[in-house]
C-alpha cells in the first residue's frame, strides 16, 4: 500500500517494492547476540524482522521526480522468499506512469535501489521511466565503473544509463528542485546522500540507507553489513539522527517497516523510532 503525505504544497509517497521476513541481526553480522538481549521484547513484534525496499515519489514544483528504484523484476534479495516487485503498481495507486517521471534521482547505486531503471528485453535496452533524467551520486557512479565485481543489478541497470546518454551525476550538497536538496551523507556507500523536502514551511528528510532498521535508533554505532565504509557511515549516522531528533522533523526511511514514515523521539532517555499514523490504522505502533 502507497502511502502519501503532504509537505506544505508538495507530496511524497511511499512506495513498497518488495518485501521479506529477515531476522534483524543478519543486517549487523559483528554484533554479539548478548547484545540483542535488552531488545528480546520488541522483537516479539513480527514487524520487526519485514525487510521493506521502498521507492519515493515526489511531486513538487510542477515536477514528478522518482527517488530509488527498487529491486525491480529481475533480481529479489538473498534469503526469504520477497514479495513480488510492485513499484509500477504502487505509483498506479497515487495515479502515476513510468512517462510522468522527469527524473529518477538515487541515494545510492545498491542493487536494492536501482531495479526498475531500464527495460531489457529483444528489442534492447532503454530507459523505463522514458522521460526521465537520471541523476546519481558522482562518487558512486565513480565507483561502480571502476571495480571489477558488483551484484548484477546495478551491472544491468545502473551502468548502461551512461551509456544511453540520460545520466546525470551530483556532488556534494545539490538542489534537485527548489524544493528538493540532496545532502552528502557518504559512508554506506562512496556517494550515499540523503535528501530533504522542504515546501511552505514544513519538512521531510528522505534517509536512504543511514538506517536499515528501526533498532538503529538505539545503537547507532551498529554497522551494516553492507556499509562501504563503517566508521564513516557511523559518524553520518550520529550525527543525522541526533539532528533530527532535535529538529523533530518527519523521517521517511527506505527500508523500516510500514508505514516507513516516523519520527526519531527520546522516550525514557532513549532515541527511539515512531512511526506515524495512519488514518484507520487500528495498530501503527512498533518499536
Ligand atoms: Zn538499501
Amino acid at each position: 500500500m502507497a502511502v502519501r503525505l503532504r509537505i506544505g504544497n508538495a507530496e511524497i509517497t511511499g512506495m513498497v517494492d518488495r518485501r521479506h521476513a529477515i531476522d534483524p541481526a543478519w543486517h549487523y553480522p559483528d554484533v554479539p547476540a548478548e547484545a540483542w538481549e535488552p531488545y528480546q521484547e520488541l522483537l516479539l513484534d513480527d514487524v520487526w524482522s519485514l525487510l521493506n525496499f521502498r521507492a519515493f515519489l515526489v511531486r513538487a514544483d510542477d515536477r514528478t521526480i522518482l527517488i530509488d528504484t527498487g529491486w525491480g523484476p529481475v533480481h529479489a534479495p538473498p534469503g526469504a522468499p520477497a514479495t513480488p516487485a510492485a513499484l509500477l503498481d504502487e505509483m498506479a495507486e497515487v495515479g502515476a506512469t513510468p512517462d510522468d517521471i522527469d527524473q529518477v534521482v538515487f541515494t545510492h547505486l545498491h542493487a536494492d535501489h536501482v531495479g526498475w531503471n531500464l527495460i531489457r528485453d529483444e528489442i534492447g535496452i532503454r530507459p523505463r521511466f522514458p522521460r526521465a533524467r537520471y541523476l546519481v551520486p558522482a562518487n558512486d557512479w565513480a565507483h561502480y565503473n571502476r571495480i571489477p565485481e558488483m551484484h548484477p543489478n546495478i551491472r544491468e541497470q545502473a551502468l548502461p544509463l551512461g551509456d544511453l546518454g540520460v545520466l546525470d551525476t551530483y556532488e556534494g550538497e545539490f538542489q534537485v528542485l527548489p524544493s528538493l536538496r540532496a545532502l552528502p551523507t557518504h559512508g554506506h556507500s562512496p556517494g550515499h546522500s540523503s535528501f530533504v523536502l522542504s515546501n511552505g514551511g514544513e519538512h521531510c528528510f528522505i534517509l536512504g540507507d543511514l538506517a536499515h532498521h528501526p533498532i538503529i535508533a538505539y545503537e547507532p554505532d551498529w554497522h551494516h553489513r553492507f556499509d562501504y565504509d563503517p566508521p564513516r557511515a557511523a559518524e553520518q549516522r550520529k550525527r543525522v539522527l541526533e539532528q533530527l531528533e532535535q529538529d523533530g522533523m518527519l523521517v521517511a526511511s527506505s527500508h523500516f517497516p510500514q508505514p516507513g514514515f516516523g519520527r526519531f523521539v527520546r522516550v525514557d532517555g532513549r532515541r527511539r523510532w515512531r512511526p506515524i499514523e495512519l488514518p484507520g490504522d487500528p495498530d501503527p505502533g512498533h518499536g
